[in-house]
This record gives structure tokens, sequence and C-alpha cells, in this order.
């Protein structure tokens, strides 16, 4: 059965799934694992599309070193005990600048362009980059598509593209990209199944998992969203600070003498709900401990988020549907309740038994606005593209039969 392998690489972690693609072209999950611990305790665990497991493996720190060699020791495990007929390779890669709007097929000058956005997003770019270039140079006639988070967003219109710096800034790419688009591009189309009247107007979709921002999506096009330039603004997440007075860095460095460097480093691993807590980065464990800091994180994690719905309202002028989604929104019903009450002033109410139980829609049917819980699925939105991308290169076909393993 001819494949698609979807990779979603981080700093230590490789994460993939695999796709059949069927004779209608429906793609159906056969495989979904990780590699964690790369470099340092590397760990193998994949489980089959209906979640039986099929692999539990250590390796030594010296057997998978680094993401390279993380995408081979999978691609053979696959290979060797799947039997997948890798056909393409699909890529999560979170930043494709002002000039990549669309998903795009891989070579060494795309790679080239792509490197550009490193230090746009310093956290996920290189990593992104790296298990495709090491597929390039190792697997060169293995066609593969690299689709980014910020696509989405490209359609935004001028006045939300725009920071208010001198202009020849925003000509360099000092832009409001917003992230986290494959996600909300998904949802976006299971919301046109699920209520097309709703999808068709003003909806706020809140994606909130260990990365976290809202997306106000009109029509089933962004217009507005809380991340910007890197993935560090807009909404506090499980090390990030959200939105944040530029002031503060300039003070950080100025004052205290961090270097730009410490400074990133914090920005991105020290502070949000981690920071504010002193307890953890996950909402699981604050919501399990007594700790008042806790209490207090996921206050704050409520309150901006619904201070940010207020904002994103305002930018579509109304609103006809929230949703949640990603770790967060689809999986603490606690912190929907939270959320639901800083809504109450858009006349939105919560139906408490659906909440608790993950109904599509949570909200009372008294409620001005529907509120909905809707599973994001990037990596099928990522499978989608790559075959959408490469069935509109005639070679795709012939190269369908050469590169089958
Ligand atoms: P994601 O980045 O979308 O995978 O989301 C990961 C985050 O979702 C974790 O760090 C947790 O904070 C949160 N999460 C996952 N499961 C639950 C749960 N059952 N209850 C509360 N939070 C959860």
């Amino acid at each position: 059965m001819e494949t698609i392998l979807v990779v979603n690489a981080g700093s230590s972690s490789l994460k993939f799934q695999v796709f059949a693609i069927s004779g209608s072209q429906d793609l159906d999950c056969l495989v979904r694992g990780q590699i964690d611990g790369v470099g340092m305790r590397p760990r193998l665990r994949a489980a089959a599309g209906d979640g039986a497991a099929l692999i539990d493996k250590a390796f030594e720190s010296n057997e998978i070193p680094d993401l390279e060699a993380a995408i081979f020791e999978a691609g053979a495990w696959l290979r060797e005990t799947q039997k997948v007929d890798l056909v393409a390779v699909g890529h999560r890669v979170v930043h494709g600048g002002p000039d990549f709007v669309n998903p795009v097929r891989v070579d060494r000058d795309i790679i080239a362009r792509l490197r550009r956005y490193i230090s746009l997003a310093p956290l996920h770019q290189p990593h992104n980059l790296a298990p495709m270039r090491a597929l390039l140079e190792r697997r060169p006639g293995l066609p593969q598509v690299a689709c980014f988070d910020t696509s989405f967003h490209r359609g935004h219109g001028a006045l939300a593209d725009h920071y208010a710096l001198p202009l020849r800034f925003y000509e360099e790419g000092v832009r409001r990209y917003g992230f986290h688009g494959l996600s909300y591009e998904y949802v976006a189309e299971r919301l046109r199944q699920i209520a097309p009247a709703v999808a068709n107007g003003r909806v706020i979709v809140a994606h909130l998992g260990s990365g976290a921002s809202m997306c106000a999506i009109a029509g089933g096009r962004s217009v507005e969203s809380t991340l910007g330039f890197t993935a560090l603004d807009g909404l506090p997440m499980g090390t990030r600070p959200g939105q944040i007075d530029p002031g503060v860095v300039l003070y950080l460095i100025m004052e205290k003498g961090m270097s730009p460097g410490a400074v990133q480093d914090m920005l991105y691993r020290e502070c949000g709900l981690k920071g504010l807590s002193g307890v953890s980065n996950d909402v699981r464990e604050l919501e399990a401990s007594a700790d008042p800091k806790a209490v207090f994180a996921l206050d704050y994690f409520a309150y901006r988020v619904g201070l940010n719905a207020g904002m994103l309202a305002a930018a579509m002028g109304g609103l006809d549907g929230f949703v949640f989604t990603a770790g967060i929104g689809e999986n603490s019903p606690t912190m929907r309740a939270r959320i639901v009450q800083r809504l109450a002033w858009l006349g939105i109410t919560l139906d408490a038994e659906a909440n608790r139980e993950r109904r599509t829609v949570i909200s009372a049917s008294e409620s001005r606005v529907p509120v909905y819980v809707v599973p994001t699925n990037e990596e099928l939105m990522i499978a989608r593209h790559t075959l959408e991308t490469l069935s509109k290169q005639d070679a795709f076909c012939s190269t369908k039969e050469k590169t089958a393993d």
C-alpha cells in the first residue's frame, strides 16, 4: 500500500505518522509514533491507527544522536517491520516567512531559503529542516513537501499584518505572521462539516496546547491572530510569556545585564505557566496542585484567553462561534469552563454536562454564541497538502514507482 510519511520534528523529538493513500485519495492513519529524548535517552514508541501499541524501545544516546539519525531509525523501522511503501514525506515547518504562501516541494534551494527564517523561530525552524535535509541527501528521489504553520494567515489584510514600526522593517519581513495555521485550517474545514452556517460566519478558534494562540476566522479565512512575528506573542503558553511590553525586554538587557541570548532562552523556556506557577508548564499538573501559584497561573491563562477573545471579536465586528482545540482545549473541561466564564459578557453560556463529556457542542441551548470542541489533526492536514502538492506535479505519478521501497 502506498503511504505518505508526515514528520513533525522538534528540538529533541521526532513525531511521525504514516497515512495510506487509498484509491479514492482518502488518507487513513496507519501508524503514529515518536522518537523522544534524541541525543539523550532516545526512545521509539509507536501505535497503529486504532491505538494498538506496536513498539516501545529504548536506545543508547549514541545510537540516535540527532534528528538526522532519528528520521532514518524511524524510516528503517517502518520499512522493515511495517512494510511501509513510502511515496512521499510531508514536513511541518513552523515558518514560511513572507515568501511561502502555499506548501512547496522541497529541494536544495528551498531548504536554503527556509534556513533564512531560523532567527524568526530559533526553537523550531532548524529542527524542522534537519530531517528534510538528511532525507534529501540520502533519498534524493523521495518527494518531500514543506507545509507551513504561517500559510493559513498569509491572506491577512495590511492592518493585521503590520507592526507600527518604520515601514522598511515590514519590507524586510518583520510582519505579524501568526502560527498554528495547519491546525486552524483543519479545524475550519471540520467546522464546515459540523456547523456550515457558523463556519461561514465569524469564528474564534482557540488552539490551546503547550504552544497556544487564537485565530479570528471569517468566512473560513484567517483574518487576525494572537501570534505575530515569532511564536512568543499573544497568549501565555507552557513556557512562553505571550504578549509582553518590549520595554521589559529592554529592561532585562540594559538594566539587568542579561545577554540577548539569555533573554531569548528565558522567554522561550522559563516563562508562561511554568514561570508564573513555579510548579509546572503542564495544565494537568497545575490542575492537580493545591499550590495557590498554580491556581493563579490557571486563572491568568483563562483571563488572557478572555482578553484576546475580545480583541478578535472586535477584529471581526462580532462573533458567531467559538471553538476549543489542541491539548488543553480538547482535554481540560475545567479550563474550558474557566474561559467560558470570561466570555459571559458575549452572551456565551456553557452546558456543564456537555462540557464534562466533551461533546462537540458544549454551549447551553440559550447561549447567544455556540461553543464547540473540535479535535485538531495537523498531521492529516500535512498529508493532504503533500498529496495535493505532488498530485499537481505530473512527475509525481512516475516518481511513485521509482521511489517505492
Ligand atoms: P499539545 O501541545 O496540543 O499536545 O498540548 C499539550 C498540553 O495539553 C499539555 O502540556 C497539557 O498542559 C495539556 N493537556 C493534555 N491533556 C490534558 C488533560 N487531560 N487535562 C488538562 N490538560 C491537558
